[in-house]
């Protein structure tokens, strides 16, 4: 066994007909923080999706801390509450208020009794800088406030892998810093994280290792200084090109 928080090895996706990932290799060590960058279309989503299997792969294997998910006779609900996910589109539950947001899932899934999960939530909360809306609705807060919410909720189940994808590209630019801080914060704590973004910037500052992808495969990767800062790839290079 290897000491990976994540393994990724020969994973393949298809939709049907269409071929979207065609042998995807990845380590991720525990307390690194990986960027995945690249085209839309080329299959970032897919592939962090299918790193809990929200997307069964077609073939490939995914282990994350030990356990491979893609054995048919793991428990995989029981497996995918450690990993823990943030989509671009927050997806609170818009008729909880930010607690119970926190709480719902903390309760049904893991079992907790309400104190304990009131406390993960509340620190969950502080951590995020939002412990003054504890008792808001979802509606109330900024589309930045809401996408701390939802980083909080996934925290409280104290997941040992993060999946981020796209997390701020929804939000009004003013509002991206405060995301992208906690984020980074998450990171200098030592948390284990995937993070699909067009943050460029953020990825040079924060990442161990930036994943280029394009057309199913990873065409580069490697420290970000290198794969952002000096390609060798020409596909890299155009996609930069146009980023940048
Ligand atoms: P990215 O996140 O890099 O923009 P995606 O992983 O979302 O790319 O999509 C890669 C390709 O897979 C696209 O062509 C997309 O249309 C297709 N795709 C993604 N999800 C599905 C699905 N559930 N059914 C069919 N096609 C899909
Ligand atoms: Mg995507």
């Amino acid at each position: 066994m290897s000491g990976a928080a994540v393994e990724i090895t020969g994973l393949c996706k298809s939709f049907g007909p269409l071929e979207v990932l065609k042998g995807i290799d990845l380590t991720v060590l525990p307390g690194e923080v990986v960027c995945i960058i690249g085209p839309s279309g080329s299959g970032k989503s897919t592939m962090l999706r299918c790193v809990n299997i929200l997307e069964e792969p077609t073939a490939g294997k995914v282990v994350v801390n030990g356990t491979e998910l893609t054995d048919p006779d793991v428990d995989i609900d029981s497996a995918r509450t450690k990993i823990g996910m943030v989509f671009q589109s927050f997806n609170l539950f818009s008729h909880l208020s930010v607690i119970n947001n926190l709480t719902v899932a903390q309760r049904k899934v893991l079992k907790r009794g309400e104190k304990e999960a009131q406390e993960k939530a509340l620190h969950n909360l502080e951590r995020v800088g939002l412990s003054d809306k504890v008792n808001a609705m979802p509606a109330q807060l900024s589309g930045g406030q809401q996408q701390r919410v939802a980083i909080a909720r996934a925290l409280s189940m104290d997941p040992e892998v993060m999946l981020f994808d796209e997390p701020t590209s929804a939000l009004d630019p003013e509002l991206v810093g405060d995301v992208l801080g906690v984020m980074r914060q998450l990171a200098d704590e030592g948390m284990t994280m995937l993070i699909v973004t067009h943050e460029m910037q953020f990825a040079r500052e924060v990442a161990d290792k930036v994943i280029f992808m394009d057309g199913g495969y990873v065409v580069e990767e490697g420290p970000a200084a290198d794969v952002i800062g000096n390609p060798q790839e020409d596909r890299t290079k155009s996609f930069l090109a146009r980023v940048l």
